[in-house]
């Protein structure tokens, strides 16, 4: 919230000032100055500019819900936000931009009247002493009580991800859930802050348009790869976490069987490792200068070619 809004005070006069130069001095009254033709409606709350107070179309901008209500930007602003805000953590914290997804990723939930009798034993461990890896979520607005597993070793991977990225959550979970599983992978408000989009704010596909940093700095981890169709080669894929019984499923689940997925060589460790290669290649430059010209889905594909090639040999 605090970075974009001061990103938004600082470069909001600039772009105007520059645009009032060149524009022909028709009428140089106050009245004029503040009118929608001398000013780009960068930055608008509930659909009025807060620079010129005019009524700005929604096809002007896009919305940013997700960081304040009713807050629309521009496609400009847009564009230089997500620029200034890669070039400065790229420079100032050697920070690039990283995207998670809940479900299946980082964890798996499940409805309480769906789990199998085999499961219901997982209600008594839920929130006590011996787990905290499980977790009963309850809405007052809802009636259904769900049961929260986080996969092994997610502590460890905010933790460490945290330090090579700034990491936003992008779900097709509603703003209420995300909101109770964050206070429990993040009750210290130490990883996401306001960065975490929802179904409430992009309810169709997923879309790095809502993520306010250059697509060449910003990675995706995803277990669905269909609901990202236009920035797949941003996108890495982890192996989908399942936890409980599943609709269909012949074997036992791990809640069954009472095992688990590796901690040291599950789908979440095998990612950080991926992503710790890619951050150390972006940042292998002689003079800062180079930086500018990294590009992480090229990264990527680099090393997805030398995996494969190291397969073959
Ligand atoms: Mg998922
Ligand atoms: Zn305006």
């Amino acid at each position: 919230m605090q970075s974009i809004m001061s990103v938004v005070e600082k470069h909001s006069s600039e772009p105007q000032a520059k645009r009032r130069k060149i524009e022909p001095k028709i009428n140089e009254s106050p009245l004029s100055l503040s009118s929608s033709s001398s000013c780009g409606h960068w930055y608008a709350l509930h659909g009025i500019c807060i620079a010129c107070k005019s009524t700005v179309d929604k096809r002007q901008g896009r919305a940013f819900d997700y960081i304040f209500q009713g807050l629309q930007l521009s496609h400009e602003a847009v564009a230089l936000t997500k620029c200034l805000t890669t070039k400065s953590s790229c420079l100032n914290e050697k920070k690039l931009h990283l995207v998670l997804d809940l479900d299946h990723t980082l964890l798996h939930t499940k409805e309480v009247p769906r789990l199998s009798e085999a499961e219901k034993y997982l209600l008594e461990e839920a929130g006590s002493m011996k787990r905290d890896d499980l977790w009963k979520i309850k809405d007052s607005g809802d009636p259904i009580e769900f049961l929260t597993k986080l996969r092994p070793f997610v502590r460890d991977f905010l933790k460490e991800a945290n330090e090579m990225f700034t990491m936003y959550v992008y779900t097709k979970g509603s703003r209420v859930y995300a909101k109770h599983i964050l206070e429990v992978i993040d009750p210290k408000i130490l990883y996401f802050g306001d960065r975490v989009i929802t179904k409430d704010e992009s309810p169709h596909m997923k879309t790095l348009g809502l993520v306010l940093a250059e697509e060449r700095g910003v990675v995706i981890v995803d277990d669905t790869r269909k609901v990202w169709p236009y920035h797949k080669s941003n996108l890495v894929d982890i192996s989908k976490y399942s936890y409980f019984r599943l609709k269909v499923q012949k074997s036992k689940p791990y809640s069954e069987e009472k095992t688990d997925e590796s901690e040291s060589n599950g789908g979440l460790a095998n990612v950080l490792k991926l992503l710790k290669e890619v951050h150390r290649r972006f940042f292998r430059v002689e003079v800062e200068d180079e930086l500018e010209a990294k590009d992480v889905r090229s990264l990527l594909q680099e090393i997805d070619f030398e995996l494969k090639q190291e397969s073959v040999d």
